[in-house]
């Protein structure tokens, strides 16, 4: 009998961003181009004698008590599945924290799914997107995961083209960005440039990455960059290091490069690193793992 399941819990970025209107419950509608990248944290999910939820993780920042949006995953399959008993969670991070790259949602899809497989409940895949809604707009794109637009709060999934193949540069600077004032002050903008979501969609079915990488946009850039001017400085070090083009992820401050060759990417790595400009600095790629249906 199996004890123990280590998932993969991937980042996402948008290469795409448009905030359509405003739900009656205040949340926003979105439409948004959502890519998984090869940047993950492990999440590890073990059976143990003891009743309860246990979580622990390697950055002593972060909550390992029901704030903790992994715990509350775990919670919520528990109330709803007796036969699940006590459970150790670990999860060793290297996704950036409130970077825009959905960090806790990938940590709460991947309890969601390995405690599926672990305990053998044979909930089928919209089912656990359903629990991923309660969790967070995120989470149901980060079970299916892979190259998808997301409109409504986020949580209508249509899956797209794959995104051809490139070099991703991610760069964090040292700054934190609440996502709900970046939504406050895009609320009180009368009229933000909207992003030529459609267009991509197009670039994405002829697998023309210079066409994408041109579309890019990003509605949240408009408020964001203001209150942080280094998001703007780390874009155009990207370009003048041989970017197609270069963006803020969801509401930042992450900003992402897209580069056709890797030496480049590494190149520009290696500038940002020496600035001092942004610590987490990395380089990756877009990666098309897809859960089927209901696997
Ligand atoms: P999104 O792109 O979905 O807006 P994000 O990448 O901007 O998410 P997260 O990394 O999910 O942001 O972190 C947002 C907040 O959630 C942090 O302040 C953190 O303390 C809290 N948090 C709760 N659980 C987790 C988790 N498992 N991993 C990261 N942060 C978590």
């Amino acid at each position: 009998m199996t004890n123990v399941i280590h998932v993969k819990a991937l980042a996402k970025i948008n290469l795409g961003l448009d905030v359509t209107g405003i739900r009656e419950d205040g949340y926003h509608l979105v439409r948004m181009i959502m890519q998984t990248i090869d940047l993950f944290d492990w999440v590890t999910i073990r059976k143990c004698s003891e009743d309860g939820i246990r979580l622990t993780t390697n950055l002593n920042f972060l909550p390992t008590d029901e704030h903790n949006i992994a715990y509350q995953a775990a919670a919520l399959l528990k109330k709803d599945y007796p036969q699940i008993g006590g459970i150790e969670l670990r999860i060793h991070k290297c996704i950036p924290v409130a970077a825009g790259m959905a960090g806790g949602s990938t940590n709460a899809a991947a309890v969601l799914y390995g405690m599926n497989k672990l305990f053998r409940l044979g909930i089928p895949m919209h089912r656990l997107m359903e629990y991923g809604l309660q969790l967070g707009a995120d989470v149901p794109y980060c079970l299916l995961r892979g190259t998808a637009l997301a409109e409504g709060i986020g949580e209508k999934l249509t899956r797209l083209d794959a995104m051809p193949e490139c070099a991703i540069l991610i760069a964090k600077p040292p700054v934190s960005v609440s996502t709900k004032l970046v939504y406050q002050s895009l609320d009180a903008l009368e009229e933000p440039e909207h992003p030529p979501i459609d267009l991509q969609i197009e670039d994405l079915k002829a697998q023309d990455l210079q066409e994408l990488s041109k579309h890019m946009g990003n509605v949240l850039e408009t408020v964001t960059i203001p209150m942080h001017p280094e998001i703007a400085q780390i874009k155009e070090m990207m370009t003048e290091c041989g970017a197609i083009s270069s963006m803020m992820s969801g509401s930042g401050p992450t900003v992402f490069g897209i580069f056709e060759n890797e030496s480049q990417a590494y190149e520009a790595k290696n500038v940002i690193r020496k600035s001092g400009i942004a610590k987490q600095v990395y380089v990756t790629r877009p990666i098309n793992v897809r859960r089927k249906g209901d696997d």
